[in-house]
């Protein structure tokens, strides 16, 4: 089949052996690419009950088949292995332009097995695979490892690399690519840096062959079109970036404040992206191929660095309680060259400041940096101590739920299956909530984004407060979710396209002959192995749920003042809507009807 390369890097870390093997194509036909396709190969390979951090756990860097095609968005990977955060599967997407380069130099997936005995980077160009020392890298931030590897391997070359994080085992670790791009979420970091595995460098010459380039032509003219004419992917977000969320989402009542004590800021206009257009912003910047181009470069003081995106805005900003734009920047610029997830590390101190405020983390902890909500000073401190485990950063570099047990309170942790939650109370948006409480790798927003249809009205308004409907609503955006994942394409393209343009690419790119209703059922069966996974290596029933505060405890203010999360009255129809039993399992006749 076209559109794929047809081979896979095996790299036996323990022996420091490369083999270069055939892809399966069967398996292909299935699982699409990217996350469906990786996980496919995870399950077959991995006991779902390995440590995390044990070197039978194998990390799995995947492209799509639309990955390095002329596609719109067309140059995302994913990463897929056994979560240190959520003891779940972890498929963590970054964008940039790695994905495509790796593409280029002639594969489509890389498995990392085993553990090097000291640290090392994995140097790819075409054909020449290389496993090269990497002692002068470990312990530098990501920018500084981008630096010094341009010198080994050319500037030209694209790198992919953690940073202290990862190699001090942080369960919020993220893997960067392209400077300040990450495949931030459920500690895949620390998985790479369990590996002793700095960087991988990837430099390509040849773009992959299409089934139809004719047909490419059209059908990404029409996509084109359509993602230019809609409001979202044609406006708002190349003018103002993802944070032109911020005022929207407060506006509803539903933009957690104070580590979700409230769930309105009142200085929201201070970190909204019309704010950051207005002051901060230098460029505007976009991931390969990508028509849309939301990424942000952003000046303050003389520090010049990408993003910050909405979450990370939300996260270190109303979270916190702070409402500093320039200290956001420069918070957001220390989390990525720390590596780490900017949602799950703003959020633990978030989490950490109500422990504080509780009098559980006392003076004594701190070392002189206060963690007090509407603290300006603490978010850089802090991310910069959590990063190195410094002090307390220590405990706050296991996550919020661990840092929270430590303290006995692990209530204070906003998260699911240890994961923190992204920047949208779900009390307020039903469907949402339902959303985050049965997604695959823990609390996340992008396993299914029902903000676009509950907020924004996209592709039609629902009601947020209604329950009405929701469960079909979560499987499908579940399903359609998974397979732009799989075929190595950016979700925000989704607010646009349809699973009839994305069929299109595929059959144009690969020569398939799918339809809408075959895109979804390619979802649904990825979204039932990853399930699978996660019930093989010890997840039940009562981790499809929220944080005790948002079941019992109403919102105390705004727009959604009184609402709370109505979960246990959603949760049954979709198991139903899946096909899975009581408990949630995926039934006989459910695996076999989709050939797992
Ligand atoms: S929409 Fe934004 S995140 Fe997605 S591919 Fe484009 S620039 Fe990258």
């Amino acid at each position: 089949m076209k559109g794929y390369c047809g081979k896979i890097l095996r790299i036996n870390l323990d022996e420091r052996k490369v083999v270069k093997e055939d892809l399966n194509m069967d398996w292909a036909k299935d699982y699409i690419g990217g996350r469906g396709l990786a996980t496919k190969y995870f399950y077959e390979e991995v006991d779902p009950k390995v440590d995390a951090f044990s070197k039978d756990n194998k990390l799995i860097v995947a492209t799509g088949p639309l990955s390095g095609t002329p596609t719109p968005t067309g140059g995302r990977y994913m990463v897929i292995t056994k979560s240190p955060l959520t003891d779940t599967i972890a498929s963590s997407n970054s964008g940039g332009r790695w994905g495509a380069d790796l593409k280029f130099s002639g594969y489509d997936m890389i498995i990392l097995e085993g553990k090097a005995d000291k640290p090392v980077y994995i140097d790819i160009k075409d054909d020449v695979v290389e496993i090269r020392d990497a002692e002068h890298l470990w312990g530098q931030t990501t920018s500084k490892t981008m630096d010094l590897l341009a010198k080994d391997v050319g500037d030209k070359a694209k790198v992919l690399n953690i940073g202290p994080a990862g190699e001090k085992l942080s369960r919020i670790a993220s893997v960067m690519n392209d400077m300040d791009r990450a495949a931030g979420r459920s500690g895949v970091g620390a998985v790479m840096g369990s590996k002793n595995v700095k960087a991988i460098t990837v430099k390509g010459s040849s773009k992959p062959e299409v089934h139809d380039r004719e047909q490419l032509k059209q059908v990404v003219s029409d996509a084109n079109k359509k993602i230019k004419e809609n409001g979202v992917t044609g406006e708002g977000l190349p003018t103002y970036g993802t944070a032109v969320l911020v005022n929207i989402i407060n506006e509803n009542g539903v933009f957690p404040t104070n580590n979700f004590q409230l769930a309105t800021f009142d200085k929201a206009e201070e970190i909204s992206g019309e704010t950051l257009a207005e002051k901060y912003l230098v460029k505007r910047t976009g991931c390969y191929g990508c028509p849309i181009a939301c990424g942000r470069h952003c000046k303050v003081d003389d520090l010049e660095a990408g993003g910050p995106e909405y979450e990370t805005i939300w996260g270190y900003g109303a979270d916190c309680g702070l409402s500093n734009m320039g200290n956001i920047i420069k918070a957001n610029y220390w989390c990525n060259e720390m590596g780490m997830d900017t949602i799950s590390a703003s959020t633990t101190i978030a989490a950490a400041m109500e422990l504080y405020q509780k009098g559980l983390i006392t003076d004594q902890d701190l070392n002189g940096v206060p963690l007090e909500f509407g603290n300006d000073d603490a978010i850089i401190e802090w991310t910069k101590r959590m990063g190195l485990r410094e002090g307390l950063g220590d405990k706050l570099a296991e996550g919020s739920y661990r840092l929270g047990e430590h303290f006995g309170a692990p209530e204070v942790s906003m998260s699911v299956k240890k994961q923190e939650l992204p920047a949208y109370d779900p009390r307020g948006i039903q469907g949402q909530g339902l959303a985050y409480a049965t997604s695959n790798r823990g609390g996340c927003h992008v396993r299914a984004y029902l903000i676009s249809p509950e907020i924004l009205g996209l592709p039609e308004k629902l009601d947020k407060f209604s329950i009405e409907g929701k469960p079909l609503w979560v499987k499908t955006y579940q399903d359609l979710t998974a397979s732009i994942d799989s075929l190595g394409l950016c979700l925000f393209t989704s607010f646009a396209l349809g699973a009839g343009e994305y069929a299109a690419m595929y059959n144009a790119a690969v020569g398939t002959n799918h339809s809408d209703e075959s895109i979804l059922e390619s979802g649904d069966r990825i979204w039932n192995i990853e399930r699978m996974f996660n019930m093989k290596s010890g997840l039940k029933k009562e981790d499809d749920t929220l944080p005790k505060r948002l079941l019992k405890e109403a919102i105390p203010d705004g727009p959604a003042k009184d609402k709370r999360s109505l979960l246990d009255q959603m949760l049954p129809e979709y198991y139903e809507l899946r096909g899975w039993d009581e408990n949630g399992v995926p039934t006989e006749d459910k695996m076999k009807s989709l050939n797992i």
